[in-house]
């Protein structure tokens, strides 16, 4: 059927300077599928990372437009040439650098398809924007959220994070009456007494959405942390009613389910229990770690996570799903609605089907987020997810296995998730460096330059520790065997000299 109705379109000449003949572009689309798959079945084989020269990177920042246009095909040949071989290095499985991950195969079709019919799920009555909430949907129950939690897919975490505490800051000033600008001088004295809580381990993104929502300055509130690197929900309880004496209004508490430096869990049910006592809206950050209750070793530490008011998770850090995908997901989504639903006289507004626009800032949005998260979840299925975690961790177990055989390997931290956090520090002490700081920083850095394996480095309180996160369907225990013979040889080259 389809089949008809492209012979028909092939009758339309090309009209406009962006046209492409039906033909040319059928060639195209197939040379550069060659391509893709081509590209994806070499990417083991390649460097991690390739340093560019001052020269290679000027052809990018500079490149003068010239008047003519050029045919298309030139454009994969330039990308093949001057970007390829330059990459991220996050599709490679010897990359454990931050949380970067490779596409999922069944994504990239899925986003190719996604702009192929270009939809924007902001607007409009049509498949893919209920293909959204149903990937919302599918994400919430894994997540291990209650039946009526909605939300949107999103650019990634720090976007969801943004959205979650405005979704807060609105609902809290309601239910003191003042939900919005309209009420002048009570909303913005309201307003200017709010708080906000998180610890030395949240995301930077959660303080850059404070200040973007307009949270007086000082007002994120740094809650201390138990030994395991976790929010203590005790001295939580102490911060909050500290500043209730002075009059300020505790608004949000923000917990990190998976912590992007060492992969740890804060205690859900604890912090949640203290959320309901002040009346504060708790949001969890699960960009990384959302997905935790999916997983049985994982779930116990998910337990509660039904009681949250919002979790952030990023389909494209522990699903593979490819770059750029984050969700918001609020277990009373009219919540969020109530953040983002201004209207203008242009858009028709439905009660019945509210558009995606309304529970977001964003207007014409992509669907290739929709389409990826549904494709990867659906080759998946529940098992499935659950075997990817599980992939992770093991390839984790063995890591930290070869640190802790290792003298000259030292372990720093290791959360429930996949983070594994070390340092290379020679067990005789005469060999040992005078600043193990230092000298962990220019193992990290020749790490990376060699292109066998890609780390990078964090502070764990008083330690810079190499961090290495596996989130990569395709990394094998040889990836972590390379990467722990990386540091090994780069570690004691750095010793002797
Ligand atoms: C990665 C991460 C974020 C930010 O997500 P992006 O998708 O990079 O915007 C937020 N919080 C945590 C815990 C993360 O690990």
């Amino acid at each position: 059927m389809l089949r008809e109705h492209a012979s028909e379109a092939t009758a339309r000449p090309p009209i406009g300077p962006l046209a492409v003949p039906a033909g040319n572009l059928r060639d195209e689309l197939v040379r550069t599928a060659h391509w893709v798959a081509d590209y994806l079945e070499s990417v083991a084989t390649r460097p991690v990372v390739t340093p560019r020269t001052p020269s290679q990177r000027q052809r990018l920042l500079t490149s003068p437009l010239r008047n003519e246009g050029r045919p298309i095909a030139e454009f994969l040949d330039f990308v093949e040439a001057e970007v390829a071989p330059y990459p991220c290095g996050n599709g490679h499985p010897a990359f454990f650098g931050w949380i970067n991950t490779p596409p999922a195969p069944v994504g990239i079709i899925a986003e190719l398809l996604s702009v192929a019919l270009n939809p924007s799920c902001g607007m409009g009555e049509h498949a893919a924007m209920d293909m959204e909430h149903g990937a919302v949907r599918a994400l919430a129950e894994l997540a291990g959220l209650p039946p009526g939690t909605g939300g949107v897919l999103t650019s990634g975490g720090s976007m969801a994070n943004l959205l979650c505490l405005a979704a807060a800051r609105t609902w809290y000033l309601r239910q003191r009456g003042v939900g919005d600008q309209t009420d002048g001088a009570d909303y913005a004295n309201a307003h200017a007494r709010l708080v906000c809580y998180q610890t030395a381990e949240t995301h930077m993104s959660v303080g850059e959405a404070a200040q973007t929502i307009g949270l007086p300055a000082g007002r994120l509130r740094n809650v201390p942390l138990t030994s395991d690197s976790r929010m203590d929900p005790v001295a939580l309880r102490a911060a909050i009613r500290a500043d209730i004496e002075t009059g300020l209004l505790p608004f949000c508490v923000v917990s990190t389910v998976g912590t992007t430096a060492t992969g740890a869990v804060d205690p859900i049910q604890e912090i949640t229990a203290v959320c309901r006592e002040f009346g504060s809206w708790h949001h969890a950050d699960g960009a990384y770690g959302g997905l935790g209750a999916a997983h049985p070793d994982l779930a116990p530490h998910y337990a509660g996570i039904d009681q949250v008011d919002s979790l952030t998770v990023d389909p494209h850090k522990t699903l593979n799903v490819p770059i750029g995908c984050g969700s918001a997901l609020v277990t009373d989504p009219t919540r969020l609605r109530d953040a983002f639903s201004l209207t203008a006289s242009y858009l028709d507004v439905n009660e019945e089907l509210p558009w995606m626009s309304d529970y977001t800032f964003e207007l014409t949005r992509p669907a290739g987020r929709a389409l990826t998260v549904w494709a990867v979840l659906h080759q998946l299925g529940r098992q499935g997810v659950s075997d990817l975690i599980d992939h992770y961790l093991r390839r984790t177990r063995l890591l930290r296995e070869l640190v802790a055989e290792h003298r000259d390997l030292q372990l720093i931290a290791d959360g429930p998730w996949s983070v594994t956090c070390f340092r290379y520090l020679p067990a005789d002490p005469g060999l040992r460096p005078p600043d193990p700081d230092t000298f962990t920083a220019e193992l990290g850095r020749r790490l990376q330059d060699g292109g066998r394996a890609f780390l990078a480095t964090v502070r764990i309180r008083d330690t810079l520790a190499l961090r290495a996160s596996v989130c990569n369907y395709q990394t094998s225990d040889d990836d972590i065997r390379t990467l722990v013979n990386e540091v090994l040889t780069i570690g004691e080259q750095l010793t002797k000299s």
